[in-house]
């Protein structure tokens, strides 16, 4: 008789680490809180507009590559050229490719040496991503063996140099301009570029050399695609169910206690996010575990999220767009010292610039994202001042950015996504956009793990267990989840 596994929670982890099970065999049954799946990487439909809810870019396109050539998933992969715009205070417009001929082209016309330097940075960078991703993100970390093993060790001391990421990129490159663009990207984890260890200095090295791609249809489209996989294959997915308890037993899980009945799994994989899943179901099961217990996180920074759809299409805007702001290492910052940045540098998504099925015809759908401090922070309440006070400050923003003069008068639907909808919504502790923080106390075999340690049929899947935060890392753990289970 097939092992039934059940899954808690039907976000990107979830149903990636089902489909993936029940390719191997298993008979999967996923639970969700919520009338939809996806979680934070679901999506927001409105008068003939598509949004995805929050992960836009693809860093390291061959998780989801190969996962999709795994399941024989029907998706179109379309590469993106450039990569970024990038819009400055100071009306300075820059492109960044994958194409290296027309990267340096614009480098070098605004800096002569930084076109060999930004080779340097991107060969070093390369050199470490590959170091770090055999020894570090592509592999389970089950006992302290595991870490002291001497080829991890060896690989920590090659590709951890412990400068933070902003100071690590000017000993590269001159120009501050290129500076704060390759820092913007370190920050896509949810942590401060001035304060973070330079490891993530690989996400703008890694976005070079392999491109971003898009999927048509949105990041969603994944989602929907996981999701038809599982149903299509004989998994179950019951929407709206909440889980509320395990019953636990020596050293196991017996059961789901849920709002709609009680379910017997052989295992169980835990999607929801990680402090919550431990506060919440266990009760006082773990009260001599100081591992689950009493481990104190910090968590990544939250976000404020834009979506807007417009009366028109705007020339000026790619795929995916950022403005840099005045003075941005303060600004920067600021999400990570309790501020809402004043001047912000921004996010803008424009799916609707290459991809029809986003917006009406004529018209564009953009999600603007800026980074905020989550909800442990007690300064910000998110009521419908807040809210409007930030919309504004954003449109102004915006307004800032050449050709979106006039966007305020284009305006045709908008809504929003808070700290507090994170933590309502999905559960997410303080309302963290990015799982627990990519602290160096809190990464690699010092993060969560993926198996147990406590019990033998409970295991966890998510931006806030190992490899890490981010789509691409969390289908990366579906990965090393379902190699325990072979
Ligand atoms: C604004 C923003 C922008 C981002 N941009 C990017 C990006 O561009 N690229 C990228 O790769 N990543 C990005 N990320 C990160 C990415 O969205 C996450 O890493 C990813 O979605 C995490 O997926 P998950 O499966 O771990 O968690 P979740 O999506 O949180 O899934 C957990 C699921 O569990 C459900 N659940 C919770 N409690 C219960 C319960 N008691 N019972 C049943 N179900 C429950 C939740 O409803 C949810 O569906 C972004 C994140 C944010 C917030």
């Amino acid at each position: 008789m097939k092992k039934l596994v059940i899954i808690i929670g039907a976000g990107i982890g979830g149903l990636a680490t089902g489909a993936r099970l029940l390719k191997m065999g298993y008979d999967v049954k996923i639970i969700e809180k919520n009338p939809c799946c996806g979680g934070k990487t679901g999506s927001l439909k409105a008068e003939g507009f598509t949004f995805d809810l929050t992960a836009s870019i693809m860093m390291m396109p061959e998780e989801y590559m190969s996962l999709s050539k795994e399941l024989g998933l029907n998706l179109n992969f379309i590469k993106l050229e450039p990569n970024y715009k990038v819009n400055y205070f100071d009306g300075t417009v820059l492109n960044f490719y994958t194409d290296l001929t027309n990267s340096l082209d614009q480098i070098e016309k605004i800096n002569q040496s930084d076109g060999n330097s930004y080779l340097k940075f991107l060969s070093e960078g390369y050199r470490r991503y590959q170091i770090a991703y055999d020894y570090f993100l592509n592999k389970n970390y089950d006992s302290i063996d595991d870490v002291m093993n001497n080829t991890v060790m060896k690989g920590a001391a090659k590709s951890l140099p412990l400068t933070n990421s902003y100071h690590y990129i000017s000993r590269f490159i001159k120009d501050k301009r290129i500076r704060d663009y390759l820092a913007f990207q370190t920050m896509y984890i949810g942590v401060n570029p001035m304060k973070s260890f330079n490891m993530y200095t690989l996400i703008p090295v890694i976005s070079a050399i392999k491109g971003l791609w898009y999927l048509k249809g949105g990041m969603n489209s994944f989602v929907f695609a996981l999701e038809e996989y599982i149903r299509k294959n004989g998994g179950t997915i019951c929407l709206n169910t909440t889980c509320e308890k395990l019953f636990v037993t020596e050293d196991s899980i017996k059961s789901v206690i849920t709002d709609k009945g009680v379910l017997s799994p052989d295992i169980v994989v835990c999607n929801s996010d990680y402090s919550y899943s431990n506060k919440t179901y266990f009760g006082n099961r773990f009260s001599k575990n100081k591992s689950v217990k009493d481990r104190k996180y910090h968590y990544s920074c939250s976000v404020f999220m834009l979506y807007i759809g417009l009366k028109k299409k705007y020339e000026c805007l790619s795929v995916h767009n950022i403005f840099i702001g005045p003075d941005f290492k303060k600004n920067i910052g600021a999400a990570f010292k309790g501020r809402i940045p004043s001047d912000p540098s921004l996010y803008i998504y424009c799916p609707s610039k290459i991809d029809d099925t986003m917006a009406p015809a004529g018209k564009d759908a953009i999600n603007v994202m800026v980074r905020v401090p989550n909800t442990k922070n007690k300064n910000y309440v998110w009521d419908e001042e807040l809210i409007e006070k930030m919309r504004n400050r954003l449109i102004q923003t915006l307004q800032k950015v050449k050709g979106l003069e006039d966007i305020n008068e284009n305006i045709e639907f908008e809504s929003y996504l808070t700290p507090k909808d994170l933590e309502v919504r999905f559960n997410s502790t303080y309302g963290n956009g990015f799982g627990i923080s990519h602290d160096l106390t809190q990464t690699a075999f010092l993060r969560p793990q993926i198996k147990s340690r406590d019990l033998d049929n409970l295991y966890f899947i998510g931006d806030s267990v190992h490899p890490g935060t981010g789509v691409s890392l969390v289908l990366l753990g579906s990965k090393l989840l379902c190699e325990y289970l072979k």
